[in-house]
């Protein structure tokens, strides 16, 4: 359970007074249900209302913040022209110009030869002093606290950071009294305050600075959170090191089988990562690894040999895609695989149901299938398995450690392979897959041609649609993946629609459409049109798996490739490079490019290297890059930024692996005080799990 000196920070953030109804769902989107997640919304400026030297001797171009007597109310002749107010400060009068107004409620509020005081951007004006819309108008009184530093909180609609500066102030007020979970010497070396007193720095900045990543209260704050992560993670792999599996060692028969009539040799690194993996399977505790391949570095059938370890032994394997299109499509390679080796496989997925349903589930039961694949929902319905002890999830950053804790606790000590596609650079291995141990297939089967990448404008279309027709002429078959448009599924889909319709004029009844809002079964027909050549170009939103093996294709057109992130943009590539046919790939950019935007695309130029990618990826997201960071999945952290924090990251790793070494239960002083940092930042998973008491 979470230390209930915790609570307040988990209290709903509408128990904050400052909190209206309107405003609620806005703030909620905007940083979370909970208090605490008001604490992780960091400003990233300030405005400094401090200055307010006297009118007569002041600057222009300044904020500007002073006590002022109202002098004269000058209503315009027409709605046009702004509303007046003019004042002085007793050295010189300021015209306070109002562009929208009610002349009653400002006659009411500004009575002349009353004092108030304001803040606001102090301009000059035909030699005069004006303001115009000051930011501020309060009473006298208020001064001295108006006369201050004032963060700048990231906004949305309906949110105002004056509503934020009120809340700021409200749950300053709720945090508890927690105990230190820093090492004291630590926190001195790096001249780190406490938590609070770090939360306090940057939420009421006195200066820029105080807002920096290099700034100690900042960076005490995000090793507060890796720490917490790499802690999490550290206790998950310690005991599921503990966990007894079985030792799983077939005599191999079924894999030389198949090796000999694969038709192909295994590559070096396929071969390394399998003698890893047969370790895992042999040793005696469970196995919990990941595995890491380009797209086409053959993890499909690096998957079957491990499963097929466990058949030898008479034992079932699972295997999991992401999506049905991904189930049936493993289930058509490793059937030809079934067959050489003469074992059972099925195939399970929503749409099959009924008898055949009930069937395969009995032979599960019964022990008559050796492999099944299907998708997560495998696990979610009451499958029985007579024995299973193999799991491999076919995965593509959906799968995070709270759902690969539950895979774990579940069943007979299943063995679990994750692989992924995406080459992780090794900051993001330790965040995200810090719980398993890894392997890397980092090498494409020999023979495989490069793709011919190409940056082109979206002001170019008309040829690269020439070309495209070409290309289709002489029996190539295309892909033409259409833009993110934001977050929002609907106008993905109608730019997508319309490039369908535009590209149907040209290609007619050859082209053909699909996206997320279509059903199971008319993407499928979609697909199998695609598959067989009565479709020569599918026009795609990117909700859609396009992991599909369609070895034909060999073109991908990428509309606005400049708003997808790098990883995405390789995983799209990745579709053409399936067969040994040379593939172009074609990334139309549109206006406005940034630099950083040009650069992210001269990469995918210039490398074909996954994990190379993966890494300048991380690097160039820094900042601002927003559209990246969401597209690539790997935003999981809410103050730490890998670009920038790589070492307080290692740091943090070394720290976790000690505390554990020492107090493995986390039950001396600091270990219960770690407790609490890992419910802070709700790492709960892994303490509800592992941690008793
Ligand atoms: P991915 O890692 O993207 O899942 P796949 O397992 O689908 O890759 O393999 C891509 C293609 O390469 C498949 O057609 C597969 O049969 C083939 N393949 C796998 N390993 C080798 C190899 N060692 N030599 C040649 N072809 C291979
Ligand atoms: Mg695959």
């Amino acid at each position: 359970m979470r230390p209930s000196v915790l609570n307040p920070l988990f209290a709903k953030i509408e128990t904050l007074r400052g909190v209206g109804s309107k405003s609620l769902k806005f703030l909620q989107k905007l940083c979370g249900d909970k208090i605490v997640n008001l604490l992780w919304h960091l400003p990233y400026n300030i405005v400094d209302r401090t200055y307010c030297e006297p009118l007569i001797k002041a600057k222009p171009d300044k904020i500007w913040t002073g006590v002022v007597t109202i002098k004269e109310h000058i209503v315009p002749p027409s709605k046009k022209q702004p509303y007046k107010v003019i004042v002085t400060d007793g050295t010189a009068d300021l015209t306070l110009n109002f562009f929208k107004y009610y002349k009653d409620a400002f006659q009411k509020s500004l009575p002349v030869g009353y004092k108030k005081a304001i803040s606001g951007k102090l301009e000059i004006f035909n030699s005069k002093w004006q303001m115009n819309h000051p930011d501020y108008i309060v009473i006298p009184e208020l001064f001295e606290t108006l006369k201050s530093v004032e963060p700048v909180y990231p906004l949305c609609a309906g949110i105002t950071n004056k509503m934020m500066l009120k809340l700021r102030n409200e749950w300053l007020q709720k945090i508890p009294l927690m105990p230190e979970w820093q090492d004291k010497h630590f926190l001195q070396a790096n001249n780190f305050s406490s938590f609070y007193e770090s939360l306090k720095t940057v939420h009421y900045p006195q200066k820029l600075s105080d807002l920096e990543s290099l700034n100690p209260a900042k960076k005490r704050l995000v090793y507060d959170e890796l720490l917490s992560n790499q802690l999490a993670l550290a206790i998950v792999r310690q005991r599921n090191k503990k966990q007894a599996g079985r030792s799983i060692k077939g005599n191999g028969f079924l894999r030389e089988k198949l090796l000999k009539n694969l038709g192909f040799e295994l590559t070096g690194a396929q071969n390394r990562v399998l003698s890893e993996i047969y370790q895992d399977q042999e040793g005696a505790y469970k196995m919990l690894r990941l595995v890491q391949g380009d797209v086409g570095s053959g993890k499909t059938v690096v998957a079957f040999l491990s499963m097929l370890n466990a058949t030898e032994c008479g034992l079932q394997s699972a295997i999991m895609a992401p999506t049905e299109i991904l189930a049936k499509q493993h289930f058509e390679t490793m059937e030809k695989w079934a067959e050489i080796t003469g074992i059972k496989i099925e195939l399970l997925t929503g749409k099959i149901k009924g008898k055949k349903r009930l069937e395969i589930l009995d032979r599960l039961k019964n022990g008559q299938i050796d492999i099944i694949i299907g998708t997560h929902a495998l696990f979610t319905e009451d499958v029985e398995f007579k024995d299973l002890a193999c799991i491999i999830v076919d995965e593509q950053h959906r799968f995070g450690v709270n759902q690969r804790l539950e895979l774990t606790n579940k069943g007979n000590l299943p063995d679990i392979l994750v692989m992924t596609a995406t080459p992780i650079p090794r900051t993001l291995v330790l965040t995200q897959y810090g719980d398993m141990d890894y392997s890397k297939i980092d090498e494409v089967p020999k023979g495989r041609l490069p793709t011919d990448t190409r940056i082109i404008p979206l002001t170019k279309i008309n040829e690269v649609v020439e070309g495209l027709s070409r290309k289709i002429s002489t029996g190539s078959r295309a892909y033409w993946v259409c833009p993110l448009v934001e977050e929002s599924e609907k106008l993905d889909l109608a730019a997508a629609e319309e490039r369908y319709l535009s590209l149907q004029k040209i290609f007619g009844e050859k082209v053909g459409l699909i996206h997320g809002k279509m059903k199971e079964k008319e993407k499928d027909a979609v697909m199998e049109k695609f598959k067989t050549g009565e479709y020569s170009l599918l026009v795609a939103t990117t909700v859609i798996e396009v992991g599909v093996n369609v070895p034909e294709a060999t073109v991908m057109i990428v509309e606005n490739a400049q708003r997808f992130g790098l990883a995405q943009l390789h995983q799209l590539r990745g579709r053409i490079k399936r067969g040994f046919e040379a593939s172009t790939c074609i990334l139309l950019y549109g206006y406005p490019l940034s630099n950083v935007a040009r650069e992210r695309l001269n990469i995918m130029k210039n490398s074909e290297d996954g994990f190379l990618i993966a890494e300048k990826d991380l690097e160039l997201r820094g900042g601002g890059e927003i559209l990246g960071t969401r597209q690539s999945g790997f935003n999981e952290f809410k103050l730490a930024d890998l670009s920038n924090n790589k070492d307080l990251l290692y740091i943090a790793k070394k720290d976790a692996d000690m505390v554990l070494a020492t107090d493995k239960n986390l039950t001396s002083q600091r270990g219960q005080a770690l407790r609490c940092l890992l419910y802070l930042f709700e790492q709960d998973e892994a303490v509800k799990t592992y941690l008793a008491g």
